[in-house]
């Protein structure tokens, strides 16, 4: 496919979002093309969780528009935009499992009742996701009895249970035990390499320089810098990236 000419999966123009007389996101215009990682940084407080729950309409712009695969989600009604959000999947830090259900029901909860799969396609599928995200034997636990790495991975799982265009992550590494980024970002990053297309607000450096194709770097509520990792990281342009950078490598 020609990247020049291709429907971005996600695009969007002038975006703004105000809480009160907070500013958050002034004026942001991106895209992201089918198969490409992004990796949103920046400081605390600078909105890129506020712009992460833009893309999928969790969060009402102000104004501005947020195209998936040039349908402008601002303009649709509820129904509308329920049935577009099944093809965006949201990982956030917090892994929100029903605690009552078991992994498996965790996964195939929403393909069944959302896509009114049949429980014998929506096994199926949950079977073949833990075994990708390394936990094939732990269908029937409860989320309690996990790790917050396993945890997380389950959330994975279950969000690629309704096969999205799109993978929206929320630092999710950054509530877990040191030990256990690793088991999680390699799942992320092996989702990477099978071509699906994420938006990963992260603070893992390291994950955003060798998985990122692109680097958004977000402070006073505007992208700053938009780079190639490498790029980026050696040669930040801005003194608001190069003070960040500063303070976190
Ligand atoms: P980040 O994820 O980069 O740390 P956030 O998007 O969480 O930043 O927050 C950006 C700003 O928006 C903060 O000042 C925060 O207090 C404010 N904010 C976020 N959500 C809300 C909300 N629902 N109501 C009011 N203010 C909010
Ligand atoms: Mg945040």
């Amino acid at each position: 496919m020609n990247n020049e000419t291709a429907t971005p999966v996600l695009e969007v123009k002038h975006l703004k979002k105000v809480f009160g007389k907070n500013e958050v996101l002034k004026d942001i215009n991106e895209q992201v093309s089918n198969g490409q990682v992004i990796c949103l940084i920046g400081p605390s407080g600078a909105g890129k969780s506020t712009f992460l729950r833009c893309l999928n309409m969790l969060d009402q712009p102000t104004s501005g528009e947020v195209l998936f695969e040039g349908q402008d989600l601002t303009k649709l009604d509820d129904k509308q935009l329920d049935k577009t959000r099944e093809n965006m999947g949201m990982v956030f830090q917090s892994f929100n499992l029903f605690p009552h259900k078991t992994v498996i029901e965790n996964i195939k909860l929403a393909p069944v009742k959302v896509k009114g799969e049949d429980d014998a396609t929506a096994t199926a599928t949950a079977e073949k996701l833990l075994k990708q995200v390394g936990l094939e034997n732990k269908a029937d636990a409860f989320p309690a009895s996990l790790s917050g790495g396993q945890q997380q991975r389950v959330a994975i799982a279950r969000a690629l249970a309704m096969n999205p265009k799109v993978m929206l992550f929320d630092e999710p590494t950054s509530a877990l035990d040191p030990e256990m980024v690793g088991e999680v970002l390699k799942v992320m990053q092996d989702l990477a390499s099978e071509g699906m297309t994420m938006v990963v607000v992260t603070h893992e450096m390291g994950f955003a320089r060798n998985v990122a194709d692109k680097v958004w770097f977000m402070a006073d509520g505007y992208i700053q810098e938009s780079a190639e990792p490498k790029t980026f990281f050696e040669h930040p342009e801005t003194d608001r990236a190069k003070d960040f950078l500063a303070k976190i490598l």
